[in-house]
């Protein structure tokens, strides 16, 4: 049986090698000059490939059911053997995994190895622009070199870091087999604040409380660490909160986040208790001082700013109404988002094919017989701690597998 796997990244590389360990004669189709390019950047170049709690609830689609059926149990240790099974040894650091080297080269290497190892045939600078199926087989590019296939695997990814060949141009691809598209959208991507006066606290690392309210309802929280930004925010618990912002915005809806600078105090009551407390035991009387300690010097002066007070300001000399505007502004520091970066910053895309459209026992299309899709293309994403490659591994894996199987 003849496979053409359209696009060499994770999803695809996985998906290859799978088919062919299934006895198929396999042929990769990447448009790049080598498979990969995207692996590399991953994980800062360290590879978060995977998460020790792979849980559905880290996934986002307009099927969670479905992302339900795909990630399952079983489903989890083909990705462990299949790791083993090409030599990578892990490094777990909170549940993360990474390539025990911390490089992502590695990763590229080890799958690069098996693919030639397997005799799997890569066709690089090979752009598929149109795929015909006649009389039960697919004709890759039928008015230029038209390979002929039985069964096709399209793995081209999503609009997220186009530089990295995944630019989307998979939507249409499927598109001509009928397949619907759930709008894409960027995803874990930074997020920008109405107003123009962030530029004070770009560069600023800090340990927060984000809550994330649409239309004034609060949709999510995240903790950890976030970076301010000349535009607003980035970091992780940005990244984690900003496939939601995008849906929403894309939908009209008003997006705030409210930052706890101070988050082992969940209100402003904890807070003033705690500060007050703080002044007592210590000999330190200005606002600015007490601030000291917990708080980034360089946002100091931004919340004495917001909250009106002067540097010389003291505590015990301050107004109740002082102290709880204050407290509000480390507590609750608003922010109205007015839009996220684009796909070119973005690291995933949500939306995608709708995954009602696929068999999830073997990622083979409901639209058209022998033809597979895995990874971003379709719409499932995932949380930032390796859950997006994990979703590519995954869906490879079931679609190397779906080929040779009946269901
Ligand atoms: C900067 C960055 C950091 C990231 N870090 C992490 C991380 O640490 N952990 C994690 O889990 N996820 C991470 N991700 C997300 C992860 O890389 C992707 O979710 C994953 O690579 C998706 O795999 P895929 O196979 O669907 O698509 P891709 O890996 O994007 O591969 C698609 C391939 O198809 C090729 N292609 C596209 N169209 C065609 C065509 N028409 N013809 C031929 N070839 C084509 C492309 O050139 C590309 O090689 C990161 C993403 C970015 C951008």
């Amino acid at each position: 049986m003849k496979v053409a796997v359209v696009g060499g990244g994770a999803s695809g590389l996985v998906a290859a090698i799978t088919a062919s360990r299934n006895g198929a004669e396999v042929t990769i189709l990447e448009r790049n000059s080598d498979c990969a390019k995207k692996l590399l950047m991953t994980g800062n170049g360290r590879c978060n490939y995977w998460n020790q709690n792979q849980d559905f609830i880290h996934y986002h689609s307009e099927n969670l059911n479905m992302v339900e059926k795909i990630i399952t149990i079983e489903n989890q240790k083909k990705v462990h053997e299949f790791f083993d099974s090409i030599g990578l040894l892990p490094k777990i650091k909170n549940g993360y995994y990474y390539p025990y080297s911390n490089q992502a080269t590695c990763m590229k290497s080890l799958l690069l190895k098996e693919i030639e190892l397997e005799g799997i045939q890569v066709l690089n600078y090979f752009f598929v622009e149109k795929i015909e199926k006649d009389n039960s087989k697919f004709h890759i590019n039928p008015e230029k070199e038209n390979l002929i296939f039985d069964k096709v695997i399209l793995a081209t990814g999503s609009r997220a870091c186009p530089k990295t060949g995944s630019d989307g141009n998979g939507y249409s691809l499927v598109q001509s087999f009928g397949h619907s598209i759930v709008p894409v959208l960027p995803s874990l991507v930074q997020l920008k604040a109405k107003g123009s006066d962030y530029k004070d606290w770009d560069g600023i690392r800090t340990e927060v409380l984000l809550s994330l309210f649409i239309d004034d309802k609060i949709e999510k929280e995240e903790s950890g660490e976030i970076q301010l930004t000349s535009y607003g925010i980035s970091g992780i618990c940005t990244f984690n909160i900003s496939g939601l912002v995008a849906k929403a915005l894309a939908r009209n809806r008003k997006v705030t986040v409210l930052i706890n600078f101070c988050p082992f105090a969940s209100n402003e009551e904890e807070f003033l208790s705690w500060f007050t407390k703080r002044n007592h035991s210590l000999k330190l009387e200005t606002v600015e001082d007490l601030l000291e300690g917990f708080l980034n010097y360089k946002l100091i002066p931004i919340i004495l700013k917001r909250a009106n007070l002067k540097k010389s300001a003291r505590w015990k000399e301050l107004s109740s109404l002082e102290k709880k505007s204050l407290a509000s502004i480390i507590i609750q520091f608003p922010l109205e988002i007015i839009g996220t970066h684009d796909f070119e910053k973005a690291q995933v895309c949500s939306g995608g094919v709708p995954l009602e459209e696929m068999n999830p026992n073997t990622m083979e299309s409901m639209k058209e017989k022998g033809l597979y899709l895995t990874g971003e293309l379709l719409d499932v994403d995932g949380d930032c701690g390796g859950y997006n490659l994990g979703f590519a591994w995954i869906s490879g894996i079931i679609a190397g597998n779906g080929v040779i199987s009946d269901d």
